[in-house]
């Protein structure tokens, strides 16, 4: 998939998928649990970039959010958790890393809300045209590394071969690009996968969007894989750093035990998985003799951008796990590029472990869904 996986490492699309349908029944109920199916976000946030406009087209855009008094225990509980050996709870820290050694924005103050993730799928909401474009070719065209947009679409024609356009650029550029393309391609999966039909007003699996959309681009397709890859990666080694549970278990006083008991099995699965098989090896990355003493600042902050993009998403369903998934994958990377066994007092903030597990699930969900159309890929073969 890229230099970065290891010869030792095992991961093809195949192993992957085996992998995949042994924990995914573990993350999606992981993912229904009370710790991690709320999440705190500012819906309202203005866009920092351009006059973007916060409204919703369709009913399907729209985000049902919570009144606060349903989940007291949750809202107690939402502040940083230390997972490593030796720190506390404390509730007046936050992260333990400068704002500038960040790789996402989160949400914090007045303006925020609590939404359910499983009250408020995602999928098919109708955001597009020029709107939804222009984000993405922000993304791209703006905060991407230039050199791995260059064959975009936005730049010249539809197809994007990573293989062909990487030659020469560095492997930390090359992820960067990877996990953004990634993050698009799973979205069109998941909007794929849960279809609206205007007439019947059911939401159903349709082949020909996924199609147009991901199926027919093998390096979108293998982008979701490399995210998978370096998603659960991150998971296991955090889990080495101090077992999620931990975690969560000091929220105890504050979760009622019959939802605590929830959390284990799941955990215990998924972490004791990824830490026996290791998919991807990033510990080369980011070598200040290889690649200069600035890129690390500069993925960084061209990451903070993209998650900042987020505040210009015009569909609120679209924009919440847009969030989401920009802070689990920054949370991912700071588990795999901020932590070692020096410095054991990086902190995370819940709204971090639950982006991180929710992220997993959307692409956990995403190679399920790949894997179903490929089936009726098949059918529509045979039948024609
Ligand atoms: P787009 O997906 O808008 O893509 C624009 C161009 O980018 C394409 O023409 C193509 O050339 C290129 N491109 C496409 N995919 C990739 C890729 N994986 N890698 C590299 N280049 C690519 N819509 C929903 O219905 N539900 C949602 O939950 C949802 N969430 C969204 C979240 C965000 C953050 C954003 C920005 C948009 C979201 N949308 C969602 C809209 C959705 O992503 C599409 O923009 C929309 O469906 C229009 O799709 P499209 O096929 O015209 O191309």
């Amino acid at each position: 998939m890229s230099l970065i996986i290891t010869p030792e490492c095992n991961t093809t699309f195949a192993y992957i998928d085996t992998a995949n349908s042994y924990v995914r029944e573990n993350i999606a109920s992981l993912v229904k649990t009370p710790y991690f199916r709320h999440f705190k976000l500012d819906l309202d946030k203005q866009c920092k970039f351009w006059n973007a406009q916060h409204f919703c087209a369709t009913e399907n855009c729209a985000v049902e959010v919570l009144p606060i008094s349903e989940y007291d225990w949750e809202h107690v509980s939402n502040e940083d958790v230390r997972p490593n050996k030796l720190a506390q709870i404390s509730v007046e820290d936050g992260t333990n890393l400068t704002c500038d050694e960040e790789y996402t924005f989160i949400d914090d103050g007045h303006e925020c809300v609590y939404v359910d993730l499983v009250e408020n799928p995602e999928r098919f909401t109708g955001y597009g045209g020029t709107q939804s474009f222009d984000v993405w070719k922000a993304i791209y065209q703006e905060n991407c590394f230039p050199e791995t947009t260059v064959n975009t679409a936005f730049a010249n024609g539809d197809v994007m071969n990573l293989t062909s356009s990487t030659d020469g650029i560095c492997t930390e550029k090359q992820m960067f690009y990877r996990l953004v393309s990634g993050m698009h391609a799973s979205i069109a999966v998941h909007l794929s996968n849960d279809y609206l039909n205007p007439e019947t007003g059911e939401y159903y699996a349709n082949l020909k969007a996924f199609m147009e959309r991901v199926g027919a681009y093998n390096d979108r397709l293998s982008n979701i894989y490399f995210n998978y890859a370096l998603v659960s990666s991150a998971i296991a080694k955090l889990n080495t750093i101090s077992p999620v549970i931990d975690s969560i278990k000091r929220d105890e006083g504050k979760i009622p035990f019959d939802q605590l008991v929830d959390y284990e099995g799941p955990l215990d699965a998924l972490t004791t998985m990824f830490s026996q098989s290791k998919l991807i090896d990033t510990s080369s990355l980011f070598d200040p003799e290889v690649v200069g003493p600035t890129l690390k600042d500069e993925f960084r902050a061209r990451f903070r951008n993209v998650s900042a993009i987020m505040d210009c998403v015009g569909c609120d369903r679209c924009r919440m796990w847009g969030k989401v998934q920009t802070i689990g994958y920054g949370t991912a990377l700071k588990i795999l590029f901020e932590t070692d066994e020096e410095k054991d007092d990086i902190t995370f903030k819940r709204t971090e472990l639950v982006a991180l597990f929710n992220t997993f699930d959307r692409l956990s969900k995403s190679i399920e869904s790949i894997n179903n159309f490929k089936k009726l890929y098949l059918q529509h073969l045979d039948d024609v």
